[in-house]
């Protein structure tokens, strides 16, 4: 059995779901965090989770439902030990229960969902909560051990479950993370929580579910966001998504001198980069700042006079700003490594 240290990369907060210390919301347990905390979790009532008979790992944050769940599991009290199906999410304190269950899950049990997305390496189901009422509230359940501010367990119903699996081996698949997203969302909101699972994290799967969700979005004809408040763990993760999507969406632009038609000569404004991207105008100002890319104008600083690349437009309504194509450089050079094992999903790949 593999195990993992496990520990959240970043104290700090679910984004929409990201597993790590206190977050906001989405919350939000990805992958591609890079600091390393020595921080304890010490508030949670399970020690360790076994996911199938292959990996073990340490939980993060309580899991209240436990003691109602869990017979004779009082308040106060510490589970070593809880085991899970890697294939249904049900879990049992007892290994032998467990092992039991997993030979039977084996042989009867149906991946729930419709394939929506597929590479080589990884595919998603959309999983309705309310046909798949019970394996959703599972989910839910052993993601409230990774993710602190996760409240939803039980009611499903109104919620579609994007659940990403590896494939190991020909025909073998394996859970390794999911997200929710509102069935109706009046804010466009198009994740509401998102975990990568602990053994399977710094993969670049919170990436690809990300930009699924946002692909989703495009296909709906409306700009997405994730569930605000965002966790400062939930909000790092989306800066990274958002830099390198507008880097990717606009470096072939500038450095062939071609722009999409809708763009005016010379001119890439934030609502441009926005229609490229999918991301909502202030994600795109917030991400652009986070770079240190948006260069205020000013009378001794101007795009000719300083080699801000006249490409690249005003930011604001009061046209005081500009996108500093060097800073973008920059950025993309200091993240070259990520950039390059990211993985970004085709539009046209999408099954819905
Ligand atoms: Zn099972």
């Amino acid at each position: 059995m593999r195990r993992e240290s496990a520990k959240p990369s970043v104290p700090a907060s679910s984004v929409p779901a990201v597993a790590q210390a206190p977050p906001a919301s989405p919350s939000a347990a990805s992958d591609d965090d890079d600091d390393e905390s020595e921080e304890e979790y010490s508030n949670r009532n399970v020690q360790a989770v076994v996911l199938g008979d292959e990996y073990e790992f340490d939980a993060w944050y309580d899991c209240p439902v436990l003691y109602e769940l869990v017979p004779d599991f009082h308040v106060g009290h510490m589970i070593d030990y809880l085991f899970v199906c890697n294939r249904c999410f049900k879990h049992s304190i007892a290994g032998y229960t467990m092992a039991a269950h997993l030979i039977a899950c084996k042989g009867t049990f149906e991946t729930p969902g419709q394939l929506v997305y597929q590479n080589n390496q990884y595919s998603i189901r959309m999983v309705d909560g309310a046909a798949y009422k019970l394996f959703c509230q599972c989910l839910c359940i052993f993601a409230k051990l990774f993710l602190d501010t996760k409240s939803i367990l039980f009611a499903v119903d109104r919620f579609e479950f994007y659940v990403a699996f590896h494939h190991t081996a020909p025909n073998v698949e394996q859970a390794v993370g999911f997200f929710s997203k509102e069935k109706i969302s009046f804010d466009e909101y198009n994740l509401a929580c998102i975990l990568v699972f602990p053994p399977f994290q710094h993969l670049g799967i919170g990436h690809l579910l990300i930009d699924f969700s946002y692909q989703l979005s495009i296909l709906d004809g409306v700009l997405g966001s994730p569930e605000r408040p965002l966790s400062e763990r939930g909000r790092a993760t989306y800066l990274r998504y958002w830099a390198a999507s507008i880097v990717r969406a606009i470096t072939p632009l500038v450095t062939s001198g071609r722009q999409p038609r809708a763009m005016t000569p010379f001119a890439l404004s934030i609502d441009d980069i926005s229609r490229a991207t999918g991301i909502r105008q202030d994600d795109v100002i917030d991400a652009l700042r986070s770079m240190d890319a948006l260069v205020k104008l000013t009378s001794t600083v101007t795009p000719a006079k300083d080699g801000l690349d006249a490409l690249n437009a005003a930011a604001q309504d009061d046209g005081s700003w500009a996108i500093s194509s060097p800073a973008l450089d920059r950025w993309s050079a200091s993240h070259a490594q990520q950039l390059a094992w990211m993985m970004w999903i085709d539009i046209n790949s999408i099954m819905l």
